[in-house]
């Protein structure tokens, strides 16, 4: 009998040790095997990656999409008895929020916290990111010459009246890059910025940022702003005329002279009333693990988040770059400055 408890014993330690050692690992606390995720994300790569982490842990991921303030108020509608074990999004702003109405718990990962830079995740372990998003200057080589470009600021010039494209105001992206633009140069040098910009504009907001894109290939402008991803996802798509006419379409990493281009996140948190913690701790780890950041690199052509892995060849062609290193949740914090900030100028 002694024998036997010590067998146990042992064999209890040994489970441990593997939990430790290997991310994906299922935890003991979470007897069902399931995971429930509610994600705003819309992008490709994440249908692969809940496939391969049901094949590597046995854990059957449930998901439920929409848009992220959607998602947030239905956890808050359901309370306690929400099924949500996982929040992901695009954008600090969005964890700013979750995290502000308390709505995740801080969780504790080595893992996490070894491979996830301090300025992309919360200090309490509420969100962490696991993929990054540069918000760069795409332009047109016809029209405008490198030399010229410099600044996030300096596309207020009126020299650039009619020739910026960039999508409405009511995106978070752009409301993330007016939120790092007031911690960088304040809201009253931010907000006579974005009324120059707003004047220098070639139409009036509309469509997403590959509308930008296409817009500038059409002509309608020589400048846009867009995420990274969005302009790669082109490069890499099936339509060779449009690939024919980017060309002449590149890409420039604003501000390398003082703070760095600004960046932007993908993330996830723990939902304060998770019924399978554990899961939703493997899943985000899982997040992490250098496969899955292969898989948001190579397919939906985000940054890793680990510096030990490569970006795509594409993203990795326009060469590296200084980034604002900025704590992302600054983005949040300055939000609601940087909504208002934008409607006082007509960005709309
Ligand atoms: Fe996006």
């Amino acid at each position: 009998m002694l024998c036997f408890l010590r067998f146990a014993h042992i064999a209890a330690a040994v489970a441990v040790t593997i939990g430790l050692a290997s991310p994906v690992a299922a935890r003991a606390d979470d007897a069902e095997k399931v995971v429930n995720i509610y994600s705003s994300r819309h992008y490709p790569s994440d249908d692969q990656i809940y496939q391969l982490f049901t094949q590597k842990t046995g854990i059957q991921v449930k998901v439920i999409q929409g848009k992220a303030e959607e998602l947030l108020e239905r956890i808050k509608l359901e309370g306690e008895s929400s099924p949500a074990d996982l929040f992901i999004t695009v954008d600090a702003g969005n964890l700013w929020r979750a995290e502000e109405d308390k709505l995740l718990q801080p969780i504790q990962s080595e893992e996490l916290e070894d491979n996830v830079p301090a300025n992309l995740r919360d200090p309490q372990g509420r969100w962490f990111a696991f993929s990054e998003r540069a918000r760069v200057i795409i332009y047109d080589k016809n029209k405008v010459k490198t030399k010229q470009l410099s600044t996030y600021e300096a596309l207020a010039d009126p020299k650039w009246q009619g020739d910026i494209l960039v999508r409405s105001s009511n995106n978070i992206y752009n409301q993330s890059l007016v939120a790092a633009m007031i911690d960088s140069i304040g809201e009253e040098k931010t907000e006579a910025w974005a009324k120059g910009l707003v004047e220098n504009f070639a139409r009036k907001p509309q469509g997403g940022d590959i509308e930008q894109i296409k817009a500038l290939v059409g002509g309608e402008g020589t400048i846009a702003i867009s995420n990274t991803y969005y302009f790669a996802r082109l490069l890499a798509g099936k339509d060779e005329q449009l690939k024919k006419s980017l060309e002449h379409v590149a890409v420039f990493f604003p501000n390398q002279q003082d703070r760095g281009t600004h960046i932007n996140i993908s993330g996830a948190g723990v939902v304060v009333n998770a019924p399978h913690k554990g899961n939703a701790i493997s899943f985000l780890e899982f997040l992490v693990s250098p496969d899955v950041q292969r898989l948001l690199t190579d397919i939906n052509f985000e940054y890793p988040v680990r510096s030990d892995v490569a970006p795509n060849a594409i993203i990795a062609a326009w060469g590296t770059f200084k980034a604002d290193s900025l704590h992302v949740s600054a983005l949040g914090k300055n939000n609601p400055a940087a909504v208002e900030l934008m409607d006082r100028v007509g960005w709309r």
